[in-house]
């Protein structure tokens, strides 16, 4: 699930432009929600490109624009629509001539957008990504046998099909088929990300049965790419000078099942920390009772993988995390917590939850506020529940106002702001690698950089503001640097 949405903006892509006997169409991306999403924005500008398309970063040169959205909860949802209002208004007083709208709000509500915004001239699902090129125009003809259409799937999935997880009946206009996309290694793809760093999305859907999600209606059952396709791509961002890699999909700890590997995360990750030119890879969104003895060991075993694991919890009492629909709780989590800390020592770990889960009583909110302060994670997101109609827990009765979810959710946020100043603080003095990331957002007075403790996007902040003399730092480059301070999230460090 999305840890984050970041704010509006067009797609930092590099501009495109072939020569050909007419002007290339120029195509402006905005790209809301999750790492998940900005991977099929940018297989779509890829397509886009090769069919002869030119990118552009500005909304007002742009003869279409393409909003991809989001739909994970209601604040997501309200931010898609407002993007494709204010993308309208360069339809309606501007150049542009088409406005489309991608992504898992078309899943959702594939009629009602272009009921209600009828300058919305197309809209495609997460499951059609090639129709992008015959809504923008660009090309007239969908490509025939398209070989990216997977049709494995889980055991699990299947069963959970057939009890109806899937199932879109009741929403409006949503065609039957569940999306089954997935791009592979030939398809074409434009990052959007800076040179040095780059998502790759290992695997698509999702087949658990959690009461307060729809992503598997919008995305579908979970399916995995191939490993070679996954390698094969990697290797060719190496060799075009990515040096952090990050794994995505709904769930990566499934990575594989559909095909039936075992640990195929970690046999993945070794063959990953093998090329040459990577220097680190990570993973994110781990499903907590799939972390494998095996994929510890291996994040133990390999310099290249970062000590790092992104596991959402969404609770710890084990009775919320059974209305959940996902089992667990805190005594469980403690002992895998403790497993992780033990085999890779210095482990970085981040989780989020859910508060305010229908029926989440005070004594179980107290729960996990007490395993918050005990477990001490390292980077934690809380979200306040939001009602998803389509989800189980929609029809639940004892449901919380909206302002005691926030009051519990600035509450829990708050011991965590306290655990993460400490953690900061303990960091003082010592010495890490950091991959500089150009000058800061806030000030152009400092640099900025990540370290294997900080995931792209997500996670805090280090700050530079001491450089040797004579040294001019590269952007993409690593730096050996000394942590001088430390605030409630972010750090301050000299490069040595
Ligand atoms: S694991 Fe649960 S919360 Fe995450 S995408 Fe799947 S159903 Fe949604």
């Amino acid at each position: 699930m999305p840890d984050k949405n970041p704010s509006v903006a067009i797609l930092d892509a590099p501009e495109t432009s072939r020569p050909g006997p007419h002007s290339p169409t120029k195509v402006g991306f905005v790209s809301l929600g999750c790492p998940k999403n900005l991977v099929d924005s940018e297989v779509m500008m890829g397509m886009l490109a090769q069919a002869g398309a030119e990118l552009t970063r500005r909304a007002e040169d742009a003869d279409v624009i393409v909003v991809n959205t989001c739909s994970f909860i209601a604040s997501a949802q309200q931010e898609s629509v407002n993007t494709i209002l204010e993308m309208a208004r360069h339809k309606t007083d501007g150049r542009a001539r088409k406005l489309i709208v991608a992504g898992c709000l078309v899943e959702r509500y594939r009629d009602e957008i272009r009921k209600n915004i009828p300058e919305v001239d197309a809209v495609v699902g997460t499951g059609e990504l090639e129709k992008i090129l015959a809504a923008t125009g660009v090309a007239s003809a969908q490509p025939t046998n398209s070989p990216f259409h997977i049709l494995r799937s889980r055991a699990e999935g299947d069963s959970r099909e057939a009890q109806g997880r899937f199932s879109r009946e009741t929403w409006d206009g949503a065609i039957a088929d569940l999306p089954n996309y997935l791009y592979d290694e030939a398809t074409p793809r434009i990052l959007a990300t800076a040179p040095h760093t780059a998502y790759i999305k290992i695997a698509e859907g999702c087949d658990h049965p959690c009461s307060f999600c729809i992503i598997p209606q919008l995305r579908g059952k979970f399916r995995s790419r191939r490993f070679e396709s996954v390698i094969a791509e990697a290797e060719r961002l190496a060799q075009g000078g990515v040096r952090e890699i990050t794994l995505i999909g709904q769930d990566t700890t499934c990575y594989g099942e559909d095909f039936g590997l075992k640990d195929g995360l970690a046999q993945l990750l070794e063959k990953l920390a093998a090329i040459k030119d990577l220097r680190w890879v990570r993973f994110l969104y781990a499903y907590p009772n799939k972390i494998t003895g095996r994929l510890l060991e291996t994040i133990a075993g390999h310099e290249k993988i970062c000590s790092y694991i992104d596991v959402p919890l969404q609770h710890a009492s084990a009775a919320t995390l059974k209305r959940m629909k996902r089992g667990g709780g805190a005594d469980i989590f403690l002992r895998s917590i403790e497993k992780m800390r033990r085999t890779i020592p210095g482990v970085t770990l981040r989780t989020s939850f859910i508060v305010g889960f229908p029926g989440e009583t005070e004594k179980e909110f107290e729960e996990l506020c007490d395993f918050v302060r005990e477990v001490e994670f390292d980077w934690m997101g809380a979200f306040g529940y939001s009602d998803q109609e389509g989800a189980k827990a929609f029809a639940d009765r004892d449901k919380l106002d909206d302002r005691e979810i926030e009051r519990r959710r600035k509450r829990v946020m708050q011991i965590q702001k306290g655990i993460s100043k400490r953690k900061k603080k303990a960091l003082i003095g010592t010495e890490v690698d950091l991959l500089l990331e150009g000058m800061s957002e806030e000030t152009d007075l400092l640099l900025e950089g990540r370290t294997t403790m900080h995931a792209p996007e997500i996670d805090g902040k280090v700050f530079i503001n001491d450089v040797p003399e004579g040294l001019v730092p590269q952007v993409g480059e690593f730096y050996r640097c000394e942590i001088t301070e430390s605030h409630d999230y972010d750090l301050v460090a000299k490069i040595l």
